[in-house]
C-alpha cells in the first residue's frame, strides 16, 4: 500500500514498527505517525468501549454471577413493554431468572452433586399475543444476542429447507460472532407446533412429518456441539464450520396450538364423566369463545401436546409451560397507549417532527381497539387501523406552513367526521430571510 504521507523514517508513535514493517503508516502533526495495526487496535478498544458505554447507560447492570435480575426485576421490566399477560410474564420471569443462576452457578463445587436442569420454554398462545415480544423483551433487558426463527421454514438434514443450525448462525450474528456471548444468547422458534407429526402430506423433498425437525430441535435444546457453517445456507464437506455449544442458550418456543383446546376439552370432558360417573361440564359455554378456549389451554398438560403431534422428548427438554391469553378490547387500548414504546406515542413522535400534535379522545381508542377486533390478529391489527386513519393528515402535514393540533375523535375514526386540524402557529422556518 502506497497511501503513507511519513517520510523514510519515520515509525509509529505508538508501536514503534518503521514504515517497512507495516502496510499504512498515516502522519499527523510533525513527528507524530500511526501505523494501520495500530488504528485497527484503537478501533477494537472504541467499539468495546461503546459497547460498556451503551451497557452503563441501558436499563440493567450487565449481567454476572453476582448481578443476576430477580425474577420481580425481570417483570418489572416486561411489565413497560408488554400488557397483560401476568401468568406468562411471571412464569417467564423465574425461567429466565434460574436460567442464568444454572449458567453462572454451574462450576460451583458445592452445588454440582445436584445438576441444575436448564428450563427451556414453550409460549401457547394467539397470534400477536405478545410471545415474540416477551422473548425480545428479555433479551434486551439482559442484553444477551437474541435470534427468531421459525420452525417451519426448518428441515431435517438432507430435506430442502434450512437446516436448524442456521438459527444458531442468527445468534453469532447477534453477538457479532463473539462465541462466548452468542452461547449465553437466547432462541425464539416461533410456529413450533407446525412441525407437530402428521401422517397427512408426503413429500420427497421437504419432511412434511415435522418428526425429522422435531429430533433436530431436540439435540440442539438438550445441549449439544453444533457445527455452524459461517456462510449461512446448506452444509457441505469443505466447509469450516464454528463449534458452537448451546448447553447454555435459552430456547423459547412459540406456537398458537389452534386446536388443542378440543383435545384438552375431551380429556377433561372424559376424565371428569370417568371420575364422578356423572354428567360434569367442565366447559362453561356461556362464556366468551376466546376467554373459554384460553381456559381450556391453561389447563392443557404434556399428554394433550403429544396427541398435538409434538414428541415427548422435544416437550421434555421444554419443561417451562406458560399460555398467553388472547388480549381483550381494553388490553389493546393499553397497548395503544401505555407500553414505553406504545403506538399512539410513535404517531406522536412523527407529528412533533413536523411541528405537529396529535391526541387520541378515550372513545376514538376504544372505537380503534373495537375495529381491531374485529380483525382478529390481535396487536398487528392497530398500526394498520391508525396508519389508514392518519394517511391523508401524514401526507399533508409535512408541507403545511403552521404548527397544527390534531384531537382524533371516535367519529373520525368511524369515517363519519373528516379529520380537522387546530392551527397553533407559524413553523419557524429553517431559511435565512434573503
Ligand atoms: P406473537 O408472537 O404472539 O404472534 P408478537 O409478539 O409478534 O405476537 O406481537 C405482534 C405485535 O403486537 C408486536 O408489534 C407487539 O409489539 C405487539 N403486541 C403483541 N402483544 C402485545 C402485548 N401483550 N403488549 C404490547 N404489545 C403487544
Amino acid at each position: 500500500m502506497d497511501d503513507t504521507r511519513g517520510g523514510d523514517n519515520e515509525t509509529c508513535t505508538f508501536c514503534g514498527k518503521s514504515r517497512y514493517k507495516v502496510s499504512s503508516l498515516i502522519s499527523g502533526p510533525p513527528g507524530v505517525n500511526i501505523c494501520n495495526e495500530c488504528i485497527e487496535i484503537c478501533n477494537t478498544i472504541l467499539v468495546e468501549e461503546n459497547r460498556k458505554q451503551a451497557l452503563a447507560t441501558s436499563d440493567a447492570p450487565p449481567l454476572s454471577r453476582d448481578n443476576i435480575p430477580t425474577p420481580a426485576r425481570i417483570n418489572a421490566y416486561l411489565d413497560d413493554y408488554v400488557v397483560g399477560q401476568v401468568l406468562a410474564k411471571r412464569v417467564l420471569s423465574v425461567a429466565v431468572h434460574n436460567h442464568y443462576k444454572r449458567l453462572f452457578h454451574q462450576t460451583d463445587s458445592v452445588h454440582s452433586a445436584v445438576e441444575l436442569e436448564k428450563s427451556n420454554v414453550l409460549l401457547i398462545g394467539p397470534t400477536g399475543s405478545g410471545k415474540t415480544l416477551l422473548a425480545r423483551t428479555l433479551a434486551r433487558f439482559l442484553d444477551v444476542p437474541f435470534a427468531i426463527g421459525d420452525a417451519t421454514s426448518l428441515t431435517e438434514a438432507g430435506y430442502v429447507g434450512e437446516d436448524v443450525e442456521n438459527l444458531l448462525l442468527k445468534l453469532l450474528q447477534a453477538a457479532d460472532f463473539n462465541l462466548e456471548r452468542a452461547q449465553k444468547g437466547i432462541v425464539f422458534i416461533d410456529e413450533i407446533d407446525k412441525v407437530g407429526r402428521t401422517n397427512q402430506n408426503v413429500s420427497i423433498t421437504r419432511d412434511v412429518s415435522g418428526e425429522g425437525v422435531q429430533q433436530a430441535l431436540l439435540k440442539m435444546l438438550e445441549g449439544t456441539v453444533a457445527n455452524v457453517p459461517p456462510q449461512g445456507g446448506r452444509k457441505h464437506p469443505e466447509q469450516q464450520y464454528i463449534a458452537l455449544d448451546t448447553t447454555n442458550i435459552l430456547f423459547i418456543c412459540g406456537g398458537t396450538f389452534v386446536g388443542l383446546e378440543e383435545i384438552v376439552g375431551r380429556r377433561i370432558g372424559r376424565s371428569m364423566i370417568g371420575f364422578d360417573g356423572g354428567e360434569a361440564s367442565v366447559i362453561n359455554v356461556e362464556t366468551e369463545e376466546g376467554v373459554r378456549n384460553a381456559e381450556l389451554l391453561r389447563q392443557s398438560d404434556c399428554d394433550d401436546l403429544v396427541h398435538y403431534g409434538m414428541i415427548p422428548e422435544l416437550l421434555g427438554r421444554l419443561p417451562v409451560v406458560t399460555v398467553l391469553d388472547p388480549l381483550s378490547q381494553d388490553d389493546l387500548v393499553h397497548v395503544m397507549t401505555q407500553p414505553k414504546n406504545a403506538i399512539v406515542r410513535q404517531f406522536q413522535r412523527f407529528f412533533e417532527m413536523d411541528s405537529g400534535k396529535l391526541a387520541f379522545s378515550e372513545e376514538a381508542l376504544t372505537e380503534i381497539a373495537k375495529q381491531a377486533m374485529k380483525r382478529k390478529t390481535g396487536v398487528r391489527a392497530l398500526r394498520a387501523i391508525i396508519e389508514e386513519l392518519l394517511l391523508n393528515t401524514m401526507y399533508q402535514l409535512p408541507d403545511a406552513r403552521d404548527s397544527r393540533e390534531f384531537i382524533i375523535t371516535a367519529p373520525m375514526v368511524r369515517g363519519e367526521k373528516p379529520i380537522r386540524a387546530r392551527r397553533l402557529r407559524k413553523k419557524v422556518s429553517k431559511k435565512k430571510p434573503a
